[in-house]
């Protein structure tokens, strides 16, 4: 697999304003972008730190990924997003090698990137998310 950056940390929050907020006023950075992904019931914000961003998301639903992890877990980091070339070659590749996928094939995700994610057991505790921006 060839990583080329971390495209995106995402951070699960109670609420996207309140968080937006702090993100804004006390850290100086500024949200570019809030977009609601149906599929996933969330709603996300997003930050550019240098080429990596932060994805703040808000559950729209109790019984989303997202609402279920911040019942277990309450607000804080819930992913670590690679940025790839190839995704489709790349999940087959590690496919391979034993690592449990949550998404078998890409699907799409927020800023119209593909996304796929690998599953924590396989991979150290972390929830792992690979993307690919087809459209540069
Ligand atoms: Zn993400």
């Amino acid at each position: 697999m060839n990583i080329s950056h971390i495209e995106h940390i995402g951070i699960a929050v109670n609420n996207l304003e309140e968080s937006i907020k702090y993100y804004e006023e006390i850290l100086g950075l500024k949200c570019y972008s809030i977009e609601e992904v149906k599929e996933q019931k969330v709603k996300t914000a997003f930050f550019m730190v240098g080429q990596t961003k932060l994805e703040l998301l808000e559950t729209t639903d109790k019984e989303g990924p997202i609402g279920k992890f911040i019942e277990k877990k309450g607000e804080g980091i819930h992913h670590l997003a690679f940025a790839v070339k190839g995704l489709e070659n790349v999940l087959q590749e590690v496919a391979n090698k034993g690592v449990q996928l949550i998404d078998k094939t890409p699907r799409k995700g927020a800023e119209g990137l593909d996304i796929a994610f690998l599953h924590p057991k396989s991979t150290k505790g972390v929830l792992t998310e690979l993307c690919e921006n087809k459209n540069i």
